[in-house]
């Protein structure tokens, strides 16, 4: 295992794509073995010295940046152990927690396997999108990463190994989760009793349900409780084929419309020629003109576009497509000018332009050295219409340049606020606030897929209650009586040191 301790060989540890600023670091450390991790935190443990786990930094809350201890990497530990494909066509793959989400993605689609789980951002470790329960566009029909999490390999805060699979421990009646680790050492974690909002996704806080599966716990923890170290993901069988399109519009009732329409029928779906979408996603008129430097084929009269996926065989493809186009048609969708991918590479092309989108945003927000102000907040589905008007009727009214866009099959949207300079920025964050609360009030969640890190951390608190952040705090110490892990991300500090 290496020690560095010169932060300029480190320096990229101390970085997110959220633009989040001051990380540092006493030395980072990068573990080769199962054995490093466990000793690093057995270390630590007994030192009290602050941990943070680094995965390959793509996210976008703070989350891997360290503020004083150590960082603890393991970009080796980047192997596809096993890929098992089953008699029905299913799978199971067994990967070390440093795979990259891209590699497992290819390695099982060449077995004819499929891994649903696809933040847009596909240069991700997978026990980062574990710890994260990543999702993505697809997650419209395939659910988050936890859907497809069945055993975990963890290293516990304490340096403790724990394997844990679905299915073998579940909390009891008095809401305990109890377990022992391979050391034989015993852990009683008290299950918090807060509800869980109504809506499709939602990743903010620990998950919490009554007699809750123990692996639960850890996904989308955000590495406060445990390291992932391996992980099997189930599989299915790879579809056939898809195709993809992007429906332009030149009226947005009309386009929301089209939504309604393309997910009821989608939900509804029995048989494989019923239209099914596995991903519905909105860019806004302002997210067009963001792109169209870079697609100056975007139609100027577009005001929005609806990117959408659907699996096929040769059997329903001609069916499929004429469905698709004919909902495109009764909704009202430009449809000379709309895209409809057929092939592989026209695929590709399509899905870089989705994925154009957020990076560009990103970058924008790095070359303003401005900290991304972008919402992810899910609502329930019927308040889903109030809360994008009251994104852009707010917006117009306060001057702010923005964009809109994501998965909006599961009233899920972005909003990102380009402030030009620092006045508008604090401007932009008041009103970030206000929509916090708007969709907290409307029984929705603060993070939908991105998670809280620790830009968010004070928005849990608004969103549980005090009363459930010292829930969240009292599963933290039973597990990391030290305080040593991941600190700072989803629980603000202050609520540590009660
Ligand atoms: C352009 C763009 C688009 C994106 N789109 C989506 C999207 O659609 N959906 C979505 O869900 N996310 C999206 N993301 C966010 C991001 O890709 C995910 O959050 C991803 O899971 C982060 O992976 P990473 O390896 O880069 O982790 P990092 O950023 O390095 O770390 C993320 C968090 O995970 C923790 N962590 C890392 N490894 C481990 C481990 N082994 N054990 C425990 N904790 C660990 C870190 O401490 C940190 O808190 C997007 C990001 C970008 C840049």
């Amino acid at each position: 295992m290496i020690f560095k301790t010169d932060p300029s060989e480190f320096q990229s540890l101390l970085e997110d794509t959220s633009a989040m600023r001051g990380g540092y670091a006493d030395g980072a450390y990068f573990a080769e073995s199962y054995d490093d991790v466990c000793e690093v935190l057995r270390r630590c443990h007994q030192t009290r010295t602050r941990v943070t786990i680094s995965g390959n930094g793509t996210g976008t809350t703070g989350g891997r940046i360290p503020f004083g201890g150590v960082a603890l990497a393991m970009p080796k530990l980047n192997r596809i152990l096993n890929v098992k494909k089953n008699p029905d066509g299913t799978g199971v793959a067994t990967v070390q927690a440093a795979t990259l989400l891209f590699d497992l993605q290819q390695t099982v689609e060449a077995e004819g396997l499929f891994y649903p789980p696809d933040p847009t951002e596909r240069l991700c470790f997978i026990g980062a999108t574990i710890a994260n329960n990543s999702s993505g566009a697809r997650t419209f029909k395939y659910g988050p990463t936890r859907n497809y999490v069945g055993r975990l390999k963890l290293a516990l805060p304490s340096g403790d190994l724990l394997e844990v699979r679905r299915g073998e421990i579940f909390a009891d009646d008095s809401g305990v989760l109890a377990f022992e680790t391979q050391s034989g050492a015993r852990y009683e974690v008290p299950v918090p009793t807060y509800r869980m909002p109504n809506v499709s996704k939602h990743v903010a806080g620990y998950y919490a349900a009554p007699k809750m599966d123990l692996i639960d716990l850890f996904i989308g923890s955000e590495g406060t409780l445990g390291v992932v170290l391996e992980a099997d993901l189930k599989l299915l069988p790879k579809p056939e084929r898809i195709f993809g399109g992007l429906a332009y519009f030149a009226d947005e009732a009309r386009l929301l419309a089209f939504v309604d329409e393309a997910r009821a029928r989608s939900r509804d779906a029995t048989s494989p020629s019923d239209l099914s979408a596995r991903a519905i996603e909105f860019f806004d008129k302002r997210s067009l003109d963001f792109l169209r430097p870079k697609y100056p084929q975007i139609p100027s009269d577009a005001v929005g576009a609806i990117f959408f996926e659907q699996e096929i065989t040769s059997e329903t493809e001609d069916a499929l497509l004429q469905a698709w186009l004919s909902l495109m048609e009764s909704r009202g969708a430009l449809i000379e000018r709309s895209w409809i991918a057929l092939t592989p590479a026209e695929q590709q092309d399509l899905r870089a332009f989705r994925h154009a989108l957020p990076a560009s945003v990103n970058e924008w927000y790095a070359k303003f050295k401005q900290r991304k102000i972008s919402t992810d907040m899910a609502v329930p589905h019927h308040r889903f219409p109030e809360l994008m008007r009251s994104y852009q009727t707010k917006c117009e009214a306060e001057g702010f340049d923005y964009v809109l866009f994501g998965h909006i099959g599961d009233a899920h949207l972005h909003l990102n606020i380009l402030p030009k300079n620092d006045a508008e920025a604090r401007r932009a964050r008041e009103l970030y606030r206000v929509f916090v609360r708007e969709a907290i009030a409307m029984g929705g969640t603060i993070s939908a897929e991105h998670g809280v890190g620790k830009l968010k951390a004070e928005l849990l608190v608004e969103m549980f209650g005090e009363d459930g952040i010292r829930q969240m705090t009292r599963v933290k110490k039973s597990l990391d009586p030290n305080l040593i892990l991941n600190v700072g991300n989803l629980i603000p500090e202050a609520y540590l040191a009660d």
